[in-house]
């Protein structure tokens, strides 16, 4: 018999199929008339959550629209640090939360999302940055989260490449979280959407909703670009469109949506094997498996829709970083893009009911929700299965009526 010929392309997409599983999520499923739950969002936190309704609470009638492709928006786009070294107990608990989960995703979902736990640090540069932190630290001691605050020498030790003596900013010591780390941001949304199809979910891409309808006060369904589809319960789950959405359900959210950039260098030898993030000159950075350094900064100074990046983020922000890294002013940077994120006042989610019954939201993530996927999806599963959940109980809506804010601007605000 002939050999039978493949190929190149037959040959990618046969290594592809076994490594992403898109033959599953990407040939779309015809959308079907009613859902017990329709998931709107793609991303992280809206699979997640349709992850953690089947496996926790057996509801998998489900159905999760993504108006692009699988993990598209900033899930794709994020410098996928993970630590949960925030200051309130509501947030640590959240945070914390998902940071464990992560620890055994892989097995899980049985799908390689490259926990990689090299650990987090977050420079201070400032006496106000020390005091900070070290107020941080003593929160998460009481709140059983593994951080320390540590002297510029182990910083040193821990990251040879930082100049500990800066001009402007010499650095003064560190929060430091062992456990904390990366992941391989696409795997997370891979991996989470090859389970839901695994447990009989719609994973339908290129299904934008337009319209979200309702009967008396409840959610009946959604209007979408493949037509009407119905559903006993819903979850918005888009980050930076939000408030689009929420507008078409027919109520507002205090959000504002800005884009966050990112950019990465050529690849070079490996360097640095930890997190490293230097709030006050703004910037932070680590090395890629391919050994690119993963470079952010802070959010753009206005509202805009733009997924994109732009020349002025690239000087600002390896401008701020030469000083603490001098050896990246000798390098060539190579790709930069953008996603738009979704902000709050307190920098602190919003995982809540909504005065459409049936209707849930889950955003406001802003500059750092790729570190609490696996933590959100649980907790928003359980509230909307349940009515309610210890997880998401501080984060509702209702906090922004009552004046009871999750204040994490130090370790939300700037940093990621
Ligand atoms: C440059 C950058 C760096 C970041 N760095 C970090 C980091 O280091 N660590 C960290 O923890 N977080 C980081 N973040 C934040 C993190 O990426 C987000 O908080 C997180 O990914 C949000 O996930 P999500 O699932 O809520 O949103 P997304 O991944 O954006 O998913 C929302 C989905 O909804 C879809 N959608 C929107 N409107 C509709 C519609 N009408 N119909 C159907 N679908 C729709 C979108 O197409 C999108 O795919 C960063 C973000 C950016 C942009």
């Amino acid at each position: 018999m002939p050999k039978k010929r493949y190929s190149a392309f037959a040959i990618a997409r046969e290594a592809l199929r076994g490594h992403t599983g898109w033959d599953r999520a990407w040939a779309a499923p015809e959308p079907k008339d009613h859902y017990d739950v329709i998931i709107i969002g793609a991303g992280g936190h809206g699979l997640a959550t349709a992850y953690y309704l089947g496996k926790n609470h057996g509801v998998r009638n489900v159905a999760i629209l993504e108006k692009g492709w699988l993990g598209g928006g900033n899930t794709g786009r994020n410098t996928t640090i993970i630590r949960s070294n925030y200051l309130q107990d509501a947030s640590a608990a959240i945070y914390e939360k998902s940071r464990s989960l992560y620890e055994t995703l892989s097995q899980d979902l049985n799908y390689n999302v490259m926990f990689s736990p090299r650990g987090v640090m977050m420079l201070a540069q400032t006496q106000h940055e020390i005091r900070g932190y070290k107020r941080t630290a003593h929160a998460n001691a009481l709140q059983g989260v593994a951080t320390e605050f540590i002297g510029p020498d182990r910083v040193k030790e821990l990251c040879p490449i930082i100049n500990i003596d800066g001009p402007r900013y010499p650095v003064l010591g560190a929060l430091w979280q062992p456990r904390g780390g990366t992941a391989r941001h696409d795997a997370v949304a891979w991996g989470y959407a090859r389970a839901c199809s695994d447990m009989g979910m719609h994973v339908i891409q290129r299904c934008e909703v337009t319209g979200v309808r309702s009967e008396g006060g409840k959610v009946t369904g959604v209007s979408t670009t493949k037509g009407e589809i119905g559903c006993g319960k819903l979850g918005i789950v888009v980050a930076g469109h939000s408030g689009v959405l929420a507008e078409m359900a027919g109520f507002r959210l205090p959000v504002e949506s800005v884009a966050l950039q990112a950019l990465v260098s050529e690849p070079i030898k490996p360097c640095m094997d930890v997190v490293v993030m230097a709030n006050t000159v703004h910037g932070y950075m680590s090395q890629s498996d391919k050994g690119e350094m993963v470079i952010g900064g802070g959010a753009d100074g206005y509202n805009n829709y733009t997924q994109r990046g732009s020349f002025h983020h690239i000087e600002e922000t390896v401008r701020a970083l030469v000083e603490t890294f001098p050896m990246i002013s000798r390098l060539k940077m190579l790709r930069q893009w953008g996603g738009i994120v979704d902000m709050t006042g307190d920098r602190s989610p919003i995982l809540s009911k909504t005065p459409l019954e049936g209707c849930f939201i889950n955003c406001g993530w802003g500059t750092g929700g790729f570190k609490a996927i696996p933590g959100s999806g649980w907790g928003m599963a359980e509230l909307i299965a349940e009515g309610s959940s210890p997880l998401t109980e501080e984060f509702g809506l209702n906090r922004f009526r009552e004046g009871r804010f999750i204040d994490e601007s130090v370790a939300a605000g700037v940093a990621h």
